[in-house]
């Protein structure tokens, strides 16, 4: 079968192997959808330490089940996460399990980029594997993992009722905190993007205020307009460009919350005035990845009607052209979030 990996010189190419086989506890899932994300970009760039397994946000029908297997049937509709916790080390019991060390153990073979994945044991067993809702169509399926990662990240740092917020980068994850925010009651959330048809993605899902970064002044106007001139709440850097994490520490009301929510570039620093983050006491919280559980929550909340996540999907390729997909995934002028699609779409 095919599947994508890491090709020379920062490409993304299609290879040949042999199909997956589901072993003692394992399922195999033949692909659907899976989105292109930012992390898959920057493993292409050599900007992202973990290993090369392409492809996290993955749905598709299970077309086999190994032995010991019984609560899933083949052709059942599935969303497989690819890390799962421990439940039971030091980091898990204090409720941070996506920094649990099995977390980044675990993983899909070969990854969500390929004609069929293998589930691993651990994942089936520690309910990795979600039922997709009739209501889910395989584009929004793609969607619930990034989707969890802002959720996490909500519940990480905080939202009390009626917060402000603001989400400095408005690529694909970026709208989605922000609607997420929006649906959980946030009471003002605006955001800042270059890109015209991301900021059209986000004025489209409600966002109170979203300015071009561009222009002088602009955010600092839109959060003094929203909160009298006394900062948000929340500061959302949903980028990797270490400087955004300056103008987010801006915005903050006294005593507010920066999230560190987009990946940074590998062996960037924080420049920041340490002086004021202390005099101001504003907290510096980073959220890496998702649960199932917030997975889960994410589409109880799509199916409730009550999180709008369709139109953020504007592009697919099937699997022979995710090179392609991967083009597209990094002009933030031509898509918002692309999907790569195999034989289950
Ligand atoms: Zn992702
Ligand atoms: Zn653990």
């Amino acid at each position: 079968m095919k599947f994508a990996r890491l090709g020379d010189g920062g490409t993304v190419v299609l290879a040949e192997r042999s199909a997956p086989v589901a072993g003692e506890g394992e399922i195999v899932v033949t692909l659907a959808a899976c989105g292109v994300c930012g992390t898959d970009l920057e493993k292409l760039r050599g900007n992202y330490r973990t290993a090369g397994v392409l492809g996290h946000e993955a749905v598709g029908r299970i077309e086999a089940l190994g032995p010991g297997v019984t609560e899933w049937a083949v052709g059942d509709r599935v969303f497989a996460h690819h890390h799962v916790s421990c439940g039971t080390c030091a980091v898990c019991r204090r409720g941070d399990p996506t920094f649990c060390p099995t977390y980044s153990r675990t993983n899909l073979d070969p990854g969500g980029f390929a004609e069929s994945f293998r589930v691993p044991q651990e994942n089936v067993r520690r309910g990795a594997v979600l039922r997709l809702d009739p209501a889910i169509g395989w584009e929004v399926g793609a969607l619930l993992e990034p989707a969890g990662c802002a959720l996490t990240a909500l519940h990480r740092v905080g939202l009390p009722p009626h917060s402000s917020v603001f989400v400095l980068g408005l690529g694909p994850v970026g709208l989605l905190y922000a609607r997420l925010a929006k649906a959980l009651g946030a009471a003002w959330v605006g955001g800042s993007e270059i890109a015209p048809r991301r900021r059209a993605a986000a004025e489209r899902g409600g966002i109170d205020a979203v300015v071009d970064p561009r222009t002088p002044g602009a955010l600092r106007a839109a959060v003094d307009r929203a909160t009298e001139g006394g900062g948000v709440d929340l500061a959302v850097v949903a980028t990797g460009h270490p400087a955004v994490v300056r103008d987010a520490v801006g915005l903050v009301r006294r005593g507010g919350t920066v999230n560190l929510f987009g990946l940074p570039e590998a062996g960037s620093r924080l420049d920041a005035d340490l002086q004021e983050l202390y005099l101001r006491g504003v907290r510096l919280i980073p959220s890496y990845a998702t649960i199932e559980a917030d997975i889960a929550e994410v589409q109880r909340l799509a199916v409730a009607g009550r999180l709008p996540l369709a139109d953020l999907v504007t592009a697919s390729r099937p699997l022979a052209e995710v090179a392609e997909a991967f083009r597209l995934a990094g002009r933030p002028d031509e898509a918002v979030k692309v999907i790569v699609t195999g034989a289950a779409y």
